[in-house]
């Protein structure tokens, strides 16, 4: 789960990390309100969605007025935000983040995220900030800064110490930038964050460490435990057919391709989604309907596949181990009937009762393609797409 800038920035300020002061607005009004809490001569107003390259796009101002932070936040609220980030379609902005400006002397980077490989946090630090961190990877990766922190002995006075070392912060600065490193060590652990990214972190003209932009995720497996950040779940900025799917508890994650999955076992799924490649074509989406898949599932999980206008066949891939194959079957009978597939449907069934349940599809009268194995499967789909 991802949260906005404002509310990210307010988690930063909770633990004592360096920001701006800012209020959020979801008209112009308020936005020209909020210049009543600021204490400075220039303001921006930012557009709040959760993909970044907000500044490329448009929705990122400074301004001087009163009047400007009106008229900007007028032309922000209600336009659809195309960034590199947010792909052709773009992002409705619903709230704007007025802010006080900062004189900027320089733009770093810093960032925090959980090393896979290592199974540590670890820190990113660059002096290249503001701009793509991918970028600065690709072509001069001698100017970022990477190490993890071993969890038995915790944060240590010499991870600040190598971080101000890499961004070039001296005395004070120094200084600032370890009790920022502390404050951030302590946010990511006490929040189970997956991800802190500030970028850019700057240094101001007065020397002032400062987060002039942050973007944070959360594991999804902890958010049980923070119910204060559960709570800031928006859900328009999430897919539509992916904020569907998980109120009926089944995994879905769209794709490009066009063939659709529906698949018990992330493993099962993941298998399919290989085989459905191996014979030249692209699935359109993973769905694991679970272990214990019901009528409801199966008939929702249809209705999902079915959105997603590319797709031109669907394969269903399901092992009947604590399910039974006739109770499947049932379900897709039922589903299939309700929601008038109108592309080829491939069924491959596996496991307890599978004859009953293959007795079932054949006599249900539907249009379905049965299917021996995985492989069978994968071909018959591909061919039935195909016209061949
Ligand atoms: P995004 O990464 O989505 O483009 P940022 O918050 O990083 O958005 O803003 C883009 C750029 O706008 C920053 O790199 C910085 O130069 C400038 N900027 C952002 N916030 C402020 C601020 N409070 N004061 C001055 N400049 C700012
Ligand atoms: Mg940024």
């Amino acid at each position: 789960m991802n949260l906005h800038e404002y509310e990210a920035k307010a988690l930063l300020k909770e633990f004592g990390a360096p920001t701006a002061n800012g209020h959020v607005a979801t008209t112009p009004d308020e936005a020209a309100e909020a210049v009543k809490h600021l204490d400075t001569g220039t303001y921006v107003v930012k557009a709040q969605i959760h993909a970044g390259g907000r500044g490329k796009g448009g929705g990122v101002k400074l301004v001087k007025t009163v009047d400007e932070i009106r008229s900007e936040a007028d032309r922000m609220l209600g336009m659809t935000l195309v960034t590199p980030q947010t792909g052709p379609e773009g992002r409705l902005v619903r709230k704007v983040y007025v802010e006080e400006g900062s004189p900027i002397a320089r733009e770093l980077y810093l960032s925090m995220l959980v090393d896979r490989a290592d199974g540590r946090v670890a820190f990113v630090a660059s002096t290249e900030g503001g701009m793509d961190i991918e970028t600065v990877a690709a072509e001069t990766p001698e100017k970022i800064l990477t190490f993890s922190v071993d969890p038995a002995s915790g944060l240590q006075p010499f991870h600040g110490r190598k971080v101000a070392a890499a961004l070039k912060l001296e005395g004070d600065l120094a200084k600032q930038c370890g009790k920022l490193i502390a404050a951030l060590y302590k946010l990511f652990l006490a929040k189970d964050c997956s991800l802190i990214e500030i970028n850019p972190l700057v240094v101001t003209e007065d020397d002032q460490l400062r987060c002039l932009d942050a973007k944070m995720s959360f594991d999804d497996n902890a958010l049980f435990r923070h119910k204060d950040i559960a709570e800031l779940r928006d859900i328009h900025e999430e897919d539509p057919a992916e904020v569907e799917a998980s109120k009926y508890d089944l995994s879905y994650v769209k794709l490009d391709g066009d063939i659709g999955c529906m698949v018990n076992g992330a493993g099962l799924a993941m298998s399919t989604m290989d085989i459905i490649k191996l014979y030249g074509r692209e699935p359109a989406n993973f769905l694991d309907v679970g272990g214990g898949a019901t009528k409801e599932k199966v008939t929702e999980a249809f209705k999902i596949i079915l959105s997603d206008e590319n797709v031109k066949g669907i394969l269903v891939n399901i092992f009947g181990g604590i399910m039974r194959c006739d109770v499947i079957a049932e379900g897709i009978i039922a589903a299939a009937k309700e929601t008038n597939i109108g592309v080829p449907l491939v069924v491959r069934l596996e496991g307890t009762n599978v004859e009953k349940g293959k007795e079932l599809l054949a006599g249900s009268g539907l249009d379905i393609i049965a299917a021996d194995d995985l492989e069978d499967a994968a071909k018959k789909i591909v061919a039935a797409v195909e016209g061949k």
